[in-house]
């Protein structure tokens, strides 16, 4: 990656924001279990930071996606992964699909305001019955006229009670699983959505999670995304962008948490000596420091290729792969040196521990990951040599 001065004016904007406007509130977030979206969205609108590669036309900043990453990889600095959280699904998980094959008119209703911070987004592609098998969902979305009828749940929805729009994938027909799927943008204050009361997680908890039920929600067609029957092409071309997000928002809160514990146990004495003394200790911080260094590197090269247009399926799937496992590593080696305070809830590493364990589940989990990659690889069983 060649950063520019561009981009290192971007990385400075979104570490001072992080500094001024989310980490000295994320304690008081972490608590209620919320934070106000709105209002930080709208500041983060005027600075651009959820538009950076949207096109100009409807305000965003047109730069490409190595700025996204840019971005992403700063929002690791807060200190909690709820907000960061939150402002991906707004730039990178709910947006893409409608900025690359939406028309003027949805840009203009839907992404504008996205951009501008003025609407809340989120993305409902997962239900009860249906995460890792995207294919197997039964929420349907039924001609009646020029609109559509929607029926259906979706579960785990990241943004969903403060959200303004969900771009919803339904089934459109009953054709083949992958042939009969529309990515469609839903008002949220539509009659006939009820979210239910959000989630009480393990972690993220700043970041609102609930379920969302449609009930003869009736849309304009209009609404849908491109031509009906290529939702579920779209939802993968999507997730590509949602998972190079993942893997480098990751990359700093890991390297904060292994600066952390090398503080903690600089000034931590066991048997007469600082805790780090101990070669098991420092050897394992520099073994650390060179995982995240090279999920560094592999999500660099996913975002190179992925600018220069190149299919990054397999890239971005390993980088995810990656990102999960390491996180989970990470957390847990440091969270050991901490001894009983490292157990303590409002311990930040413990904080880390419990945020990044989502890595390996959502997005699609550490093992649709790996069957990804071996697709790809040609590997599957019952699949061409
Ligand atoms: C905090 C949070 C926020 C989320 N936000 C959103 C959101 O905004 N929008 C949205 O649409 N979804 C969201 N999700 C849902 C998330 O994407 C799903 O939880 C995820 O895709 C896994 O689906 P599942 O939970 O149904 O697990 P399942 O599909 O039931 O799988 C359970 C586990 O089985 C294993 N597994 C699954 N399939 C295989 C296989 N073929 N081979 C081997 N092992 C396998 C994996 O380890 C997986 O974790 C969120 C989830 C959480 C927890």
């Amino acid at each position: 990656m060649q950063f520019t001065e561009e981009h290192e004016s971007l990385r400075k904007t979104v570490r001072d924001f992080v500094q001024n406007e989310i980490n000295p509130n994320c304690d008081q977030w972490e608590k209620d279990g919320r934070f106000p979206i709105h209002e930080i969205f709208r500041k983060l609108g005027d600075l651009g930071i959820l538009g950076i590669q949207k096109p100009e036309a409807f305000g965003g900043m047109g730069l490409d996606y190595s700025y996204n990453l840019v971005a992403a990889e700063e929002l690791g600095m807060a200190n909690a992964g709820g907000p960061p959280l939150a402002i991906g699904v707004q730039t990178d998980m709910c947006t893409p699909a409608l900025a690359r094959f939406g028309n003027d008119e949805q840009k203009e209703e839907f992404l504008r305001p996205a951009i501008s911070g003025e609407k809340v987004g989120c993305i409902g592609v997962s239900e009860v019955g249906a995460g890792s098998d995207v294919a197997g969902m039964k929420t349907t979305a039924k001609e009646d006229g020029d609109d559509y009828i929607i029926n259906g749940h979706k579960m785990w929805i990241t943004n969903s009670p403060s959200a303004d729009f969900i771009c919803l994938l339904a089934n459109t027909s009953d054709g083949k699983p992958h042939k009969n799927k529309s990515l469609i943008m839903v008002p949220m204050d539509t009659p006939g959505i009820t979210v239910a009361p959000h989630l009480d997680k393990l972690g993220m908890r700043s970041s609102e999670t609930a379920q969302v039920y449609f009930d003869d929600v009736r849309v304009p067609q209009r609404y849908r995304i491109g031509a009906e029957g290529t939702g579920f092409m779209m939802q993968m071309l999507q997730f590509q962008e949602e998972r190079i997000w993942g893997a480098a928002n990751i990359i700093k809160a890991l390297e904060g948490c292994v600066n952390k514990t090398i503080d903690y146990t600089r000034e931590r004495e066991t048997f007469g000596q600082p805790l780090i003394n101990n070669q098991s200790i420092h050897f394992r911080m520099a073994e650390l420091q060179t995982e995240i260094e090279a999920l560094r590197a592999l999500t660099y090269q996913a975002c190179e290729l992925h600018v220069e247009g190149k299919d990054v399926t397999q890239l971005a799937s390993m980088a995810k792969l990656k990102a999960g496992r390491l996180g989970r590593e990470v957390t847990d080696s440091c969270l050991q040196y901490w001894g009983g305070n490292g157990y303590m809830w409002e311990n930040p590493v413990a904080r880390a521990y419990r945020d990044v364990r989502l890595v390996s589940i959502g997005g699609g989990a550490d093992e649709i990951m790996l069957g990804i990659i071996c697709k790809l690889m040609g590997t599957l069983p019952g699949r061409k040599q």
